[in-house]
């Protein structure tokens, strides 16, 4: 878990990103603030995967700014530090044009690094492969297999969430997503479900206004609870909790007021 935060600016949680790590390749879910960070935190605590230059593929879930935010750290400073390739990104439509406008708000950052005086970089920053993509199976290599669902986020026409087979394990991650995604369809006793949440505790002391809001963009705790009963995942990962006055304690209890199964709130840079 490189960030499990939400648009709230809490210094223990970085914006959300996720990394699937295989061997010695990582797959990040999302890219949000401090991306490059937390995955340069996460070399350091051992896993060589998420050394800045290894960071090349990412697939977004939507493009709300707490999952994007990173976007121009992951397209710059792994660039600047001599990653050998371009990064390759997978996401919803509008993702070719954020990713082009980044470009462009950099272009003199890009233009004296280039030809300022720094040593010549391996690759050219502003030839980012885009794939903005459909449902169903979207990418595929030696180590894994990502298909991507679509799941509802209030007004937003597009936003994913990814199953990612690998060697040993099935991981599925909802990104930002009311409670009517089907996602036990996608999980079906798969090991790692993480999942984004909010505490009906807290939501319940929010003004009305911002829990009609909630509750059309987002999962409530024993919402969760119930669908992870139905998706019987090995281990349900929390994140993305929207917790307010609440706690994390209350958070878990509430999940499990409606799933026996395994269940831990998680903290950025925990590994699973
Ligand atoms: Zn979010
Ligand atoms: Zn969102």
């Amino acid at each position: 878990m490189l960030g499990t935060g939400t648009p709230n600016a809490d210094p223990d949680r970085y914006g959300p990103s996720v990394a699937v790590v295989v061997d010695d390749t990582s797959y990040l879910v999302d890219f949000g603030v401090g991306v490059v960070r937390r995955a340069a935190a996460a070399e350091r605590a051992g896993i060589a995967a998420l050394g800045a230059t290894k960071l090349t593929r990412a697939f977004a879930t939507h493009l709300h700014s707490d999952h994007t935010l990173g976007l121009a750290d992951l397209i710059l400073t792994p660039w600047i530090l001599e990653r050998t390739t371009p990064l390759t990104l997978y996401g919803p439509r509008g993702l070719r044009a954020m990713t082009d406008h980044l470009i462009a708000a950099y272009a003199e950052d890009i233009r004296i690094r280039t030809r300022g005086g720094e040593p010549k970089h391996q690759h050219d920053p502003g030839l980012v492969a885009v794939h903005e993509i459909k449902p169903g199976m979207i990418y595929r290599d030696e180590r894994v297999t990502v298909t991507a669902f679509t799941v509802p986020h209030g007004a937003w026409e597009q936003a994913f969430g990814y199953r990612f087979q690998t060697p040993d394990r099935t991981i599925v991650i909802s990104g930002d997503t009311g409670p009517d995604s089907h996602i036990e369809d996608q999980c079906r006793r798969c090991d790692v479900l993480v999942h984004e949440v909010y505490s009906e505790a807290g939501f319940k002391k929010r003004p009305p206004e911002w829990q009609a809001y909630h509750s059309r963009y987002h999962t409530s705790a024993p919402q969760l609870g119930a669908i992870a009963t139905r998706a019987q995942p090995a281990l349900l990962v929390l994140y993305h909790q929207l917790i307010w006055s609440s706690t994390e304690e209350d958070l878990l209890k509430e999940v499990q007021s409606a799933y026996n199964g395994k269940v831990v709130s998680a903290h950025d840079l925990d590994i699973f």
